[in-house]
């Protein structure tokens, strides 16, 4: 095993995509919020994640 363990869960899926803004693979796809530099956090691009509530 090479290291990276915190990452281990990572890469099975596309969690992560890359940020337009900042350009790095921070960009969660179903919270549309980037995780490195916070994009996607404004109201206005959030979409509604549970309609139903
Ligand atoms: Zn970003």
């Amino acid at each position: 095993m090479k290291g990276t363990r915190s990452f281990g869960k990572m890469g099975k899926r596309h969690t992560h995509i890359r940020c337009g803004r900042c350009g790095k693979p921070a960009f969660h796809v179903r919270q549309k919020i980037c995780a490195s530099c916070g994009f996607g956090k404004s109201a206005k691009l959030q979409c509604k994640t549970h309609p139903s509530e």
